[in-house]
């Protein structure tokens, strides 16, 4: 009998067979057999209940019904990937490359053991049409503004999708294997369809719906027009190359704006890269000289929703019931917390973390820093958004306040963005927590002083 020839699929944040180059690589390497394995990692796996968790939980138990059993372990991915590559006989391990601060160390440190063992580990791909690193000024360094990015972005082009991986002979080690935990949903939250038929779905009916006028439609938060793809894409249920596939031949102004915004994804994703620093500190240093307040029952009231300005609360809990809250909203709530609140960007980006269903390092730190002033490309500090202002622009008739704030749902709508006006406000609504007016002098003050 000849050679038994294996190897090992590693999924991480990549659980599908569509357009995944990376099972095709594994297949070549291993005819008679792969294995498909995924670790949870004691650094990034928690028990109780969180969004990531919970959502994790359900999408592993979807894709290993599809392959007909995922390889599930615990611990340490050094010495996990190691174990079950030589106990499959495999000489190769595949990955799509994770270029986030944590999943490229980690993955470097499981090279190095793997080698011990000459065995190699294979990164095929990226979660990217353009990976992170790959577009560069002329100089060689990386972009920090997001325009000329594009302009490059685009010009470099990327693959076509690849097939579907559709005859992958999978095989399952023996040895210890982990059952698929079931972690609950954080109370009251509702997850979304998961998994990588419900991104086709999701997909095609945005693009048979609703992409023709996103460039119109999508800050209106009422309307709630947008693709919500960002989780599918977080876990690559769907790869934006197949999207981007898609939207080549439309050629609407709502198909350039979508393409764009996948682009925003990817520049952030770059920006990580050349300064892993900025996942948690500032990208602008001089920010971290600024006066900021202590989180205290301010956070608290901004997590429950009961700031007492409805957009800010509306958003808040769209957050805490669906795991996801609209763009435009996020930006309107960042602003509340950084500027009327002075509470540094950090709080409010670990708490979005916790909470949303598409948490992405790169997306999120840089959303919150973009408008904490502090980011690339950012927001011009002094230019602080106004909660009624903003509510009465994206949310005119006050639909998606409604819908999130149960005590304003009869309010009319003259109203409805600043219900303290009413002879009888409602009395189970929260006055607003702060004086807008006030705050904003005060955060222009605090930001003259490190100017
Ligand atoms: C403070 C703040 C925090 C954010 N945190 C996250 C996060 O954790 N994860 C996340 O995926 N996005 C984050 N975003 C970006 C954006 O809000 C979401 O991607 C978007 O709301 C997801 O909904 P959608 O898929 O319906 O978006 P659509 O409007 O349909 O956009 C399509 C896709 O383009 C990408 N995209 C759109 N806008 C942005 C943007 N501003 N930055 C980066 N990518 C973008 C997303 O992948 C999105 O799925 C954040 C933005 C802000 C202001």
């Amino acid at each position: 009998m000849g050679r038994v020839t294996t190897s090992v699929m590693w999924f991480r944040r990549d659980l599908r067979l569509g357009d995944n180059p990376a099972i095709l690589e594994a297949e070549a390497a291993g005819p008679d057999g792969v294995v498909p394995l995924f670790v949870l990692d004691d650094r990034l796996w928690t028990e109780g209940a969180t969004t990531r968790t919970a959502y994790l939980a359900r999408l592993l138990a979807d894709f290993s019904e599809r392959i007909g059993g995922l390889h599930v372990v615990h611990g340490d991915p050094v010495d996990e990937v190691v174990r079950v590559a030589r106990r499959a006989g495999a000489s190769t391990v595949h990955v799509a490359a994770d270029f986030g601060p944590y999943g490229s160390r980690r993955d470097r440190r499981v090279e190095e053991a793997l080698a011990k063992h000459e065995i190699s580990l294979v990164r095929t791909g990226s979660p990217y049409a353009v990976a992170p690193g790959r577009v560069t000024k002329g100089d060689g360094t990386g972009y920090r503004v997001f325009t000329p990015y594009f302009r490059a972005w685009e010009e470099h082009g990327w693959r076509a999708p690849a097939p579907e991986a559709k005859q992958v002979p999978w095989i399952r080690p023996g040895g210890r294997t982990r059952q698929i935990p079931e972690n609950t949903v954080p109370s009251g939250m509702d997850l979304p369809p998961l998994g990588e038929q419900a991104a086709a779905e999701r997909w095609h009916a945005f693009l048979d719906d609703d992409v023709a006028d996103y460039d119109t439609t999508r800050d209106l938060p009422g309307d709630d027009r947008t693709s919500r793809m960002s989780v599918h894409l977080k876990w690559g249920t769907i790869h934006p190359r197949t999207m981007l596939a898609d939207l080549a031949p439309l050629r609407s102004r709502g198909s350039a704006a979508y393409a764009r915004e996948l682009a925003f994804r990817e520049f952030y994703a770059d920006v990580l890269h050349q300064r892993p620093d900025s996942a948690f500190d500032y990208y602008n240093r001089a920010f971290a000289a600024m006066e900021y307040d202590e989180p205290g029952s301010a956070l608290d009231a901004w997590k429950a929703g009961r700031t007492g300005f409805p957009i800010v609360d509306a958003g808040m809990r769209q957050l805490l019931g669906e795991g996801w809250m609209h763009n435009r909203v996020r930006m309107i709530v960042a602003s509340f917390l950084v500027k009327d609140l002075h509470i540094e960007w950090q709080h409010g980006a670990r708490h979005f973390l916790e909470m949303l269903v598409d948490a992405d390092l790169a997306s999120n730190q840089h959303g919150w820093q973009w408008v904490a002033g502090c980011g690339t490309d950012a927001a011009p500090y002094f230019r602080v958004f106004n909660p009624v202002t903003q509510g009465k622009k994206f949310d005119p008739d006050g639909t998606y306040i409604r819908r999130w704030v149960p005590e304003l749902a009869d309010v009319e709508t003259r109203h409805v963005h600043e219900p303290w006006d009413l002879d009888e406000p409602p009395a189970d609504y929260p006055e607003p927590i702060v004086d807008h007016a006030e705050e904003r002098r005060e955060a222009l003050r605090r930001y003259e002083a490190i100017r």
